[in-house]
């Protein structure tokens, strides 16, 4: 069930997989602009892989931007900190995009704060980022990055400290930082290393000096040129590799582009950490830099605001805790010349379809995509006609429709039998399904099924 190279491309690729068309013209132009302050931030407790944080502050306190307001849970957790100046209100609750429900802290911001607009996106993206990484110690590297709060941003939310802690028994021979942003529509990470690109550059060698590993790949996607460009004169004559992807989804995934990268097949079940491998998203190496070189921790985000829905697509930088409303209205709002079908947190992919606009912003949200009816498959799903062109794509050798209808009949042992632990639901499948089965959903609410068994 591991991902496979396709041995004989001269790009790096994967084997199987879909192309689906990018349609990153509407926003890859798009340079990165900073939200205004809303009046209210409203921020999950609960905003990565793992245990919810703890609240670590009194009710109806002053905060200051990057001020902790909630502490990391032992074991697999995350630091969480106030993403503008303000007050805080009791506690609230909020259904994520994923169906979670989770506690909020809200913060009602100060009329004047200390850091936006343009001055925010100069600290934040701007400036030097210049550095030796052997005046760095590891450890420390490590230990900002938990106290900073820093999650994967490119959707998985896991916490990038226990990456980053040296392993003895799992050394780390390479760092792979993920420029590919393989999924439809979105150009945050696109736009970050076209406008940031030291940051990325100085993020990826902490990583490679906490790591200790040997050797640094950036790896991007060949439909990004001028992020090629951009990225290649910040390397300079440092000992970085760019290594140039092909275009296709799911490229951007962790075990696609390890295999792709580096020739090296991720076992079932595992990690690229079991393979001596470490794969960060490029937003994450910058915030890396961000909290070690300019002491900020986790407390903004660039978010593709895109889709034949938008007014004026934009990538824009907003404190964690915005609700989606606000960022669509900076946007100029719903188009209403056209039969908006669909509103997703993330892209069409492997994003989450959302009805409620009060939805906040968290760590993981790379993007708000919102598709026309014109934009979207809409067939009633019909029987499966045993097509076999799920299994044709499925960039992990799963057999999804075997999946939905052990889904479907609800039968356990049959789920497990047939791995859906090691689907990654990228969508290939259901992209591919001529029937329009949802097999990503059913594979979802197989995965519920089994975790409720338990
Ligand atoms: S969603 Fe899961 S089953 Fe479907 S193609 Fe992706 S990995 Fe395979
Ligand atoms: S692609 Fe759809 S119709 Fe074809 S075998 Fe898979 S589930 Fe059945």
């Amino acid at each position: 069930m591991s991902v496979a190279i396709l041995k004989d491309s001269r790009k790096l690729s994967f084997r199987k997989g879909i192309h689906p068309a990018d349609r990153e013209e509407l926003s890859r132009d798009q340079a990165i602009e900073v939200l205004p302050t809303p009046e209210v931030v409203r921020i999950p407790l609960l905003q990565h892989l793992g245990a919810p944080s703890k609240v670590c502050i009194e009710a109806r306190a002053e905060v200051r931007m990057g001020q902790r307001i909630a502490e990391a849970s032992p074991g697999l957790s995350a630091n969480i900190h106030a993403s503008v100046d303000g007050k805080t209100a009791r506690e609230g609750l909020v259904t994520l995009p994923n169906g979670r429900r989770v506690a909020t802290l809200p913060i009602k911001s100060n009329p004047e704060q200390g850091l936006e607009g343009e001055a925010l996106k100069e600290v934040y993206l701007g400036g030097n980022w210049s550095f030796d990484p052997e005046c760095l110690d590891p450890a420390d590297i490590a230990r900002s990055t938990l106290e900073a709060g820093i999650v994967g941003m490119g959707g998985a939310a896991f916490p990038t400290h226990i990456k980053l802690a040296k392993n003895e028994k799992k050394p780390i021979a390479d760092i792979l930082v993920n420029g590919c942003e393989c999924e439809p529509y979105l150009t945050a990470d696109h736009r970050l290393m076209i406008e940031s690109p030291d940051s990325v550059i100085a993020g990826s060698l902490m990583v490679q000096r906490a790591t200790g590993a040997k050797h640094v790949s950036i790896c991007i996607e060949d439909n990004k040129p001028k992020a090629i460009e951009a990225i290649r004169q910040a390397i300079g004559d440092r000992d970085i590799d760019i290594k140039v992807m092909k275009s296709k989804y799911p490229q951007g995934s962790e075990k696609a582009l390890t295999v792709a990268a580096l020739g090296r097949a991720v076992p079932t079940g595992g990690l690229p950490l079991d393979v001596g491998v470490v794969v960060v998203n490029v937003g994450t190496a910058a915030s890396v830099a961000r909290t070690v070189l300019r002491g900020m921790p986790l407390t903004h985000r660039i978010v593709t605001v895109t889709g034949e829905g938008i007014v004026q697509p934009k990538n824009l930088l907003v404190p964690i805790g915005t609700d989606f409303k606000t960022l669509i209205d900076a946007c100029g709002g719903l188009r209403e010349d056209v039969d908006i079908a669909r509103i997703i947190a993330g892209g069409p992919m492997m994003g989450f379809a959302i009805t409620d606009l009060d939805t906040p912003v968290t760590k993981g949200t790379s993007g708000i995509t919102v598709l026309t009816a014109e934009s979207i498959r809409r067939e009633q799903a019909t029987a499966c006609v045993r097509c076999g062109m799920c299994v044709d794509v499925c960039p992990l050798d799963l057999v999804p429709t075997k999946l939905a209808l052990a889904a479907r009949h609800q039968n356990v042992e049959l789920l497990n039998r047939y791995h859906i632990d090691a689907c990654m639901e990228c969508g290939c499948c259901a992209y591919q399904c001529p029937a329009g089965i949802p097999l990503v959903q059913l594979i979802r609410s197989g995965k519920i099924l089994k975790r409720n068994r338990k």
